[in-house]
């Protein structure tokens, strides 16, 4: 079989690292000349494993885990962080998680509550997470396109896909605009696969979209008046607010929470956006009343209306498979979509409802 991979962000990398090593021969195209520039290259970085939705709960602290796992002195994947956080949701699967797994960090993933010193002296009670980190987005997408490396895999840069050919209830050709600019015939063993982050909500004509919806979030980068940041400031999290905060080097990172609609392909930062985070972070959190703006950017969170990824075959066209839709939390279960993508690709098209499979496209028809 053959998977052709549109996208290379982090969900069409995660895919085909998982393909090319299950022996699937895999292209990956990519309308840009790398991977990584747009929501998998400009994300805040968090790795959060506390999760409400019972599903992705189970799966995002598997991926952290092997984030941990992976980091090696070569190559540092996720930087563990201390993460406070006040949820506005429980996450029931904690306990399965724990009493599942024996591995000697899985105590790391338990939640306990308690109270840190904010850098104004106040006190704040809070949830703390030692599994909390800062990823490295960079080297993620650069361990998983080795990975997929070691199998059958070609990646195409600056190669767009334009268009599809339908037959009668499959896709039978596609169009291509830069370095492969005729485009090719899909034979009988080929699935095309959507990993396109924001562009998936709106697919090339003939292709029936799904309810996703790309929501613009601006992040800040901060200066403190009192210098460098400490090597050991915590990641603050408030989700009442959506607002959090984490150190970056020397500064600071952090967003107001904002997620407008916009249309899939609107990256452009906001100019009165700092006007809005400035007074949101004082109330989120007053300490950060003097620090200063030092410079922002906007990114796209794509989310299916359900909130819930797209993870499965198109209930309509047999050779197209959805991977897309993966919200504020793309970065995090990187090591966990791609396999869970590459069992459901390998097993075919079929009838699916939710209890088969809880991502599964056919939900929303
Ligand atoms: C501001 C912000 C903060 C975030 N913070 C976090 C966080 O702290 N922790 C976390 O886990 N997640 C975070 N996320 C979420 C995470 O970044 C995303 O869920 C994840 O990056 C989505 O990856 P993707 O591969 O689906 O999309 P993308 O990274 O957007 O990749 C899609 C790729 O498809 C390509 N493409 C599109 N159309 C075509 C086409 N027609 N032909 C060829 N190529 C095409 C694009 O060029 C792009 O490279 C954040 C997101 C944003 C925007």
């Amino acid at each position: 079989m053959h998977a052709i991979i549109i996208g290379a962000g982090v969900a069409g990398l995660s895919l085909a690292a998982s393909l090319a090593n299950r022996s699937v021969r895999v292209t990956l195209l990519e309308q840009e000349s790398a991977p990584g520039m747009y929501a998998s290259g400009r994300n805040a970085a968090i790795a959060r494993s506390y999760e409400s939705d019972p599903y992705l709960s189970m799966m995002v602290k598997e991926s952290i885990l092997t984030m941990y796992h992976r980091n090696s002195p070569q190559r540092e994947l996720i930087r563990q962080t201390d993460l406070w956080m006040e949820p506005l949701e429980y996450d029931y699967q904690e306990d399965s998680f724990l009493e599942m797994h024996s591995d000697a960090l899985k105590e790391n993933f338990r939640s306990q509550t308690g109270s840190v010193d904010l850098p104004d002296g106040s006190r704040w009670k809070a949830l703390r997470l030692a599994s909390g980190g800062i990823m490295d987005p960079g080297a993620i997408l650069q361990d998983l396109q080795e990975s997929a490396r070691q199998g059958n895999f070609t990646f195409m840069p600056n190669t767009k896909l334009a268009g599809v050919t339908i037959g009668d209830t499959s896709i039978t050709a596609i169009s291509t605009d830069g370095s492969y600019d005729s485009g090719f015939r899909l034979s009988g063993d080929d699935v095309l696969v959507l990993a396109t982050g924001s562009w998936a909500t709106s697919p090339p004509a003939g292709i029936t979209a799904l309810p996703l919806v790309p929501h613009k979030r601006h992040l800040f980068v901060l200066r403190s008046p009192h210098g460098p940041i400490s090597s050991d400031f915590p990641i603050y999290w408030k989700e009442n607010s959506e607002f959090y905060v984490r150190r970056e080097g020397p500064q600071l990172i952090a967003t107001h929470g904002d997620q407008t609609p916009v249309a899939c392909d609107d990256y452009a930062a906001d100019a009165s956006a700092g006007e809005r985070f400035s007074e949101a972070a004082c109330h989120a959190f007053p300490f950060l009343a003097d620090f200063q703006l030092v410079r922002h950017w906007a990114c796209l969170r794509t989310f299916p209306l359900d909130g819930r990824p797209v993870m499965g075959y198109d209930p309509h066209l047999a050779n197209l498979f959805w991977h897309a839709g993966f919200g504020g939390r793309g970065m995090s279960l990187a090591y966990a979509i791609g396999d869970y993508s590459a069992d459901l690709w390998l097993a075919g098209p079929r009838l699916e409802d939710e209890t088969i499979n809880p991502f599964t496209p056919h939900r929303f028809f």
